[in-house]
């Protein structure tokens, strides 16, 4: 018997608006697909924090014993700069702006992205396909569509024709959004769309004759569009209709909005049993963007490189701050609120590193089961970490009271205790053990770094080159970047 048999999970259906009991297609088995990142820029916090509440999803998911395939994809062709079908693809803008190949952008911000989530111990997903490598099943997707008359060609590109896609299905029926709003609300660009109705969507864009990042089609030379690739990717590896769609609450429209469409028109029915949207992770209030410039990137947070920082953060410890929030809660970073989850993560660490010098009593003064239950009843409630947590410190508490002998535990509960926290703090949450204090080992390397980092400026001032070289070539060698700028030398950690 597994797990998931005796546990009652409920999500909360974007689709519906409503939690509810989640059933899997096939009893046993989940196909689960997330929007992966667009590898033209790092990944800051907020991108981490989406694809973290779905690795937390993931983890729970086996930890019921479910057999999950798990696909995110990396978007590496087909995202203009505006997801009204307009500006240049953000990939090719990269490419041309930093005069490299659009591929070396990819590889250089793929790599980028798998270290960062590899620093947060994510698990990798069971598939991660990228849009270049399907662009055959993309073709494929939109003869299909063009032959069932929901779309059609103009000037070598290919549009999803929404009008006529509503005459006997409903879009916007995801983001809420009814057909008379969207046409009165869609801006039209004067002179600039060869669309028949603004609000229709590109499959195919012709190619200009300058765009490298191009493909032979029925249509000519072009590259997809951006919505296309997910529905291409999902119902390749997880079927006509699966059972769980994610991403971030900023794609709920038009993206997973238009792979509906997409994917009803070509199978005629919903792909996607349950459609889960994290929220936002904002800094200073605001949503932190890679095109605004309001973000922090990890390796910021890792370094305390930031003038936000008032010192660097373990990876668990970032982690752990992220999941004190619930992932459908909007959450603003800030360094106190950091510093504060880096004392709760401390005192967590520090409660399981006394669970095996416990004395053991012939009876527990607090009831183990029932305070089990309420850790999986926590996560069955759409996944509510924060709830979760505050449980793990009901333990926390139970845990020191037993070390200062005011509270007892019996063998066999110590054992439940133990393999729940583990089960609950490693295997879920993904935490890591790493040991932090306040004055921590970051913090002294910092501080060790700043020291080099004077005796190099000295040594420079003295025209001693010899020494300077030394200390910037070793400490780089050791994989500590100087970095000189005006406003004094900086260092990040790679
Ligand atoms: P992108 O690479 O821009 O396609 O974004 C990758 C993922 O990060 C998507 O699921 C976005 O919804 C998500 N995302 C972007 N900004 C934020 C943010 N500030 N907070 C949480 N998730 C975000
Ligand atoms: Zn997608």
């Amino acid at each position: 018997m597994q797990l998931y048999q005796s546990q009652e999970l409920k999500i909360y259906n974007s689709l519906t608006g409503k939690k509810e009991i989640f059933k899997s297609i096939n009893e046993g088995y989940v196909g689960m697909y997330v929007c992966g990142p667009t590898v033209y820029s790092y990944v800051h916090l907020g991108n981490v924090r989406t694809f973290m509440s779905f690795d937390v999803i993931f983890r729970y998911l086996k930890h019921l014993g479910y057999k999950v395939r798990y696909v995110r994809n990396i978007t590496d062709a087909g995202h203009l700069e505006n997801d009204a079908d307009e500006g240049e693809d953000r990939i090719a803008k990269k490419a041309r702006l930093e005069q490299i190949e659009p591929m070396e952008v990819v590889q250089r911000y793929t790599v980028d992205f798998h270290t960062i989530l590899q620093k947060f111990n994510f698990l990798p997903p069971s598939i991660e396909p990228t849009a270049t490598g399907h662009i055959i099943e993309q073709i494929e997707i939109i003869k299909d569509i063009v032959d069932k008359g929901l779309a059609y060609e103009i000037n070598g590109s290919v549009y999803f024709d929404v009008l006529k896609f509503n005459e006997t299905n409903n879009y916007g029926i995801l983001s809420g959004r009814n057909i008379e709003d969207l046409i009165h609300n869609t801006r039209v660009l004067s002179g600039q769309s060869e669309k028949k109705n603004p609000q229709d969507f590109a499959l195919w864009k012709k190619a200009e004759p300058q765009h490298i990042m191009r493909w032979p089609s029925p249509w000519g030379d072009g590259f997809p569009g951006w919505h296309l690739e997910c529905t291409a990717m999902s119902t390749k590896y997880l079927g006509e209709q699966f059972d769980i769609h994610g991403g971030g609450m900023d794609l709920k429209f038009p993206h997973h909005e238009c792979e509906i469409a997409q994917a009803e028109a070509c199978n005629g029915h919903s792909p996607v049993n349950y459609w889960m949207h994290a929220n936002m992770l904002t800094l200073n209030g605001k949503k932190m963007a890679k095109s605004t410039g309001n973000n922090i990137l990890p390796g910021e947070i890792f370094s305390g490189n930031n003038a936000i920082l008032s010192k660097a953060f373990a990876p668990s410890v970032v982690r752990f701050f992220i999941l004190q929030a619930h992932y459908r809660s909007i959450f603003d970073f800030s360094n106190d609120a950091l510093l504060a989850s880096e004392k709760g993560f401390n005192k967590l660490m520090d409660a399981l590193h006394c669970l095996d010098g416990l004395n053991i009593s012939d009876s527990s003064s607090f009831d183990i089961n029932a305070w089990k239950d309420n850790c999986y009843a926590a996560m069955n409630d759409d996944f509510n970490t924060p709830i979760l947590i505050s449980h793990l410190f009901e333990a926390v508490k139970h845990i020191n009271q037993i070390k200062d002998n005011k509270a007892t535990i019996n063998s066999d509960d110590l054992e439940v205790l133990k393999s729940t926290m583990h089960a609950f703090i490693f295997d879920v949450l993904g935490l890591v053990d790493t040991v932090t204090t306040d004055n921590n080992d970051s913090n002294t390397l910092s501080n060790v770094i700043e020291l080099l980092i004077n005796l190099r400026a000295e040594a420079r001032a003295n025209k001693d080159f010899a020494t300077s070289d030394k200390i910037r070539d070793e400490l780089l060698a050791m994989g500590v970047q100087l970095k000189d700028g005006k406003e004094g030398t900086t260092f990040s950690l790679s």
